[in-house]
């Protein structure tokens, strides 16, 4: 279908006024340490990440509003307002005192999306604790290798998961010196050489002195998704709530009054970031859902949970997309006003099926683990142009660079000041929330950086308007007789198609061209894969895009490989295609 090529805002049908709309203004009058004002600041100065977020509400007028919402398919809800939150983290922060693990130490927590991981995070925050939440999938191996990284001190997780997953790699990880344990059923756990929690949390203080934290004490290690290799410790400081609230106005337009839903779980830097801190900053009720995703539940909870922001990912999208209209028709989302997205392209078909069938575009964002926050989004404050990642934040300055150095040479630079010319996404040094270096990888961070450049390692190009339009991980661009082929724009096309639910291109070495293009994509319910199909497809994606860059081979898979953050792994695609190693796949979702 034909349709143009920008969704207008308009400010008088928005359903709540933005927090900003004059883009341009606001990026003028805009200062990091202006934003620093935001912050409550400890009284010696510090800022602390935790206080920041429960207990800055808790001592005001939020006192009594709901913190969290966490909702089960078999649990009555559980609310917890910022007054109990304070309350609780006070006393796990005491917990982790009692056992002598205080300020620089290594939480990692390991569990589903219950009350108590959350409470761990903030908590720890609050004693000076760095955390690192890890997906309560992940195996045993993955899980090892991560403690070890973080050389762990302390780990929470649930005596299920214990059993399954850490009981037989303890001795591999011999920096631990404390396993807490939430018993699934409620009881009090007896596993030898561990710690019930419910027991150490009952006898714990409600009063907490907070630790005196600055702006570069280190606060979170995120692991990145592991979409182009193994994947790295991205170290982050409490000074990074900065960033966060300012984030979350602009680009999710956070008002204390919101019910806000962010999909991504904690294991990932979206879930901890945007699914904990960031909502908590600015006061706002945040649903927690416990169960994995069910295109009928998640439609259900939006109209009855009346979630007003709704922060999710494209992966999530195209399952939506794949479910049908009617499902999402039979439901109604009168509270509905803001919609984000974030993790990988999205493809403008996506944004348009929002639109559509929710009656809200969706707002594309782009970040990294490694910045910590958004940094380039779609915002309330102008028009939408379906395909583009958005525009930089307040605060951010992006830039599309040329390399110069020679192999081996320490990056160096160019900025491409034409629009429209393909090259590497960097941002200007300098941001709050930015990373401070790969855990045991001094040599990988450095190559990160050309003067004040981060470099993002995604190409993007930028046109006259300032919009950002991501072409592809350096990694995966296809280089094919000459030209440079992004795989977002063949799969873009490629989901055009009624049959197509997703798609994923990589290049295959090919000795007359270099690397041809190969597409793998999975069908919609009600499509059968099959020789007529495929020829159909490849007809419209050569019309598309002529016949250089459409794909020559097209594969029918039932799903693509693709990380628990929701990204697909070309990476695998094109091992499995060659035959080739599958490298890490600590981050595989399982069944893919
Ligand atoms: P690894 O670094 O281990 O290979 P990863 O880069 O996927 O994994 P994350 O930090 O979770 O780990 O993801 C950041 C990357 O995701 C970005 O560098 C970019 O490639 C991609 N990404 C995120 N948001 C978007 C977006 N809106 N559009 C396009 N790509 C995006
Ligand atoms: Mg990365």
């Amino acid at each position: 279908m034909d349709r143009p090529s920008i969704i207008h805002k308009d400010l008088a049908k928005q359903r709540q006024t933005p927090n900003w709309t004059a883009f341009e203004d606001e990026r003028r009058r805009f200062s990091w340490q202006f934003a620093h004002l935001a912050t409550q600041r400890l009284p010696g100065g510090g800022i602390n990440m935790g206080i920041e977020a429960v207990d800055r509400h808790a001592a005001g007028v939020l006192r009594y509003h709901v913190a969290l919402r966490f909702l089960s398919r078999t649990l009555p809800a559980i609310e917890i307002s910022f007054a109990e939150l304070a309350r609780l983290t006070n006393r796990f922060a005491n917990v982790l005192q009692g056992l002598g693990v205080g300020k620089g130490d290594h939480l990692f927590l390991l569990a589903g999306r219950i009350p108590e991981l959350y409470v761990a995070l903030l908590g720890a925050l609050k004693n000076g604790t760095v955390v690192t939440p890890l997906f309560s999938a992940f195996g045993p191996e993955p899980i090892a290798t991560r403690i070890q990284l973080g050389a762990g001190q302390v780990l929470l997780t649930t005596d299920h998961l214990y059993q399954r997953k850490v009981c037989q790699i303890r001795a591999q990880m011999p920096t631990l010196r404390h396993v807490l344990l939430v018993a699934e059923d409620g009881g009090v756990t007896h596993e030898t050489d561990t710690l019930d929690l419910a027991t150490l949390m009952r006898d714990a203080s409600d009063c907490f002195e907070v630790s005196e934290t600055s702006e570069d004490d280190p606060a979170l290690l995120f692991f990145t998704s592991g979409t182009t290799g193994t994947p790295k410790g991205a170290l982050h400081v409490h000074g990074a709530a900065v960033a966060h609230e300012a984030t979350g106005r602009y680009a999710l337009d956070l008002h204390a009054q919101d019910r806000y839903w962010c999909t991504a779980d904690p294991g990932w830097v979206t879930g901890a970031t945007y699914g904990i801190i960031a909502p908590l900053l600015h006061g706002v009720t945040t649903l927690v859902d416990r169960e994995e995703f069910d295109a009928e539940r998640w439609y259900t909870l939006l109209e009855q949970e009346q979630i007003t922001v709704w922060y999710t990912a494209p992966t999530a999208i195209r399952m939506l997309m794949k479910a049908g209209p009617e499902l999402a028709r039979s439901h109604c989302y009168p509270a509905l006003r803001f919609i984000a997205s974030v993790g990988e392209p999205l493809n403008p078909e996506a944004v348009w099926w929002g639109q559509e069938v929710l009656g809200l575009p969706i707002h594309d964002n782009w970040w990294q683990t490694e910045t910590g926050g958004i940094m380039i989004a779609n915002t309330p404050a102008f028009d939408i142009k379906p395909g583009s990642m958005g525009r930089p934040l307040p605060g951010i300055d992006a830039f599309i660079v040329k390399h110069m150095e020679a192999e081996g040479e320490p990056p160096r630079v160019r900025i491409i000041e034409a629009p429209n010319v393909e090259g590497e996404l960097a941002l200007k040094s300098g941001w709050p929330s930015m990373f401070r270096g790969y855990l045991n990888n001094e040599a990988r961070y450095a190559k990160c950086f050309a003067g004040d450049l981060y470099l993002t390692g995604d190409l993007a190009r930028v046109d006259a308007d300032g919009y950002f339009w991501f072409i592809g991980r350096a990694d995966d661009v296809i280089k094919s007789a000459g030209h440079l082929i992004g795989p977002f724009e063949v799969e873009s096309v490629l989901m055009e198609h009624p049959a197509v639910a997703e798609a994923g291109v990589i290049g295959k070495p090919d000795p007359m061209v270099g690397e041809v293009v190969k597409a793998f994509v999975s069908l919609k319910a009600g499509y059968e894969a099959g020789e007529a199909l495929r020829l159909e497809i490849s007809a419209h994606a050569r019309k598309r895009l002529g016949a250089a860059v459409a794909p020559k081979e097209i594969a029918f898979l039932a799903v693509l490989p693709r990380t628990r953050s929701g990204k697909i792994m070309r990476r695998l695609l094109k091992a499995r295609e060659l035959g080739l190693p599958e490298g890490d796949t600590s981050t595989l979702e399982s069944g893919a």
